[in-house]
């Protein structure tokens, strides 16, 4: 490290900026050949280390899954399982209001417009914590148990042009999702695969490959003309997803896996408490 660092168990001190206590958010693995501090807008410092490390291994497994994510409920996995997202947004918005109105009231430059922005910006940091330890959590569980997993890719830029939409999804964080699952299948071996988002995940009967046609945002649960099956609306897709990167045009192939997929189906509902 540098010399004029000096880095002792809680304390973290440079020329530059002076003394830090630390907050250590996971231990160290090994000794850092170098660090990086970083100031975000709510007056906080990151320290950033790079550490060499032994590329980590995860047992190997059989499962995979297919990952439909939604607004009312986070992700719902082809298994069945679906996973409620912490929307700290909606829980505060009310807070949020009340900080930016003070801050709306300040004379811009004076010293107390800079303590309410920084008040405001604590607020989002706090949002943001809350919301990436969640994608965190969820994604590093989601690898840890699945060889292959397969997610939609989402056309969250559009979707956010919505403006009645655009709050809830900036509060979900699905791009993120995707990078850390992205990057964390990279790091321990796991296939990961994107399909278009134009296939009909949630018109076509993960039991027989009919097509019904357009469904209704409202409609959650339906049944198939065809076969009669009847479907959870996200946990269907979800099941079309999984079997997407090999089947969709192979009608008997996207039986055959759905099938498959539906036996072992079980169904459980988890919400994560908010942190
Ligand atoms: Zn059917």
């Amino acid at each position: 490290m540098h010399e004029d660092l000096k880095l002792v168990n809680t304390k973290f001190r440079s020329a530059k900026i002076g003394k830090l206590k630390i907050v250590w958010s996971r231990e160290l693995p090994a000794a850092p050949s170098s660090v990086t501090v970083i100031k975000d807008s709510a007056h906080r410092y990151f320290l950033s280390f790079v550490v060499e490390i032994q590329p980590e291994t995860l047992p190997q497994t059989d499962n995979s899954v297919g990952i439909d994510l939604g607004i009312k409920t986070f992700a719902t996995f082809s298994d069945g399982t679906k996973v409620d997202a912490p929307k700290p947004l909606k829980k505060r918005i009310n807070k949020l209001r009340k900080l930016s109105k003070s801050l709306s009231h300040k004379t811009k430059g004076s010293k107390r417009y800079e303590k309410a922005r920084v008040r405001v910006a604590k607020f989002h940091a706090k949002l943001k914590d809350t919301r990436t330890d969640f994608l965190h959590k969820l994604s590093t569980e989601i690898i840890r148990e699945n060889q292959t997993i397969v997610l939609e890719d989402l056309n969250v830029s559009g979707m956010v042009k919505n403006r009645k939409l655009s709050r809830a999804i900036s509060d979900l964080g699905w791009r993120t999702f995707r990078t850390f699952l992205e990057g964390k299948a990279e790091k321990y071996g796991r296939d990961f695969r994107v399909i278009n988002r134009w296939e009909p995940t949630s018109q076509t009967c993960s039991s027989c490959g009919f097509k019904g046609g357009k469904l209704d945002l409202q409609v959650r649960e339906w049944e198939c003309l065809n076969c009669g099956s009847k479907h959870d609306r996200d946990e269907n897709a979800a099941i079309n997803i999984l079997v997407a990167p090999w089947a969709f045009g192979d009608k008997k192939a996207h039986r055959t896996r759905a099938a498959e997929r539906r036996k072992g189906t079980r169904s459980k509902k988890r919400t994560w408490r908010q942190v």
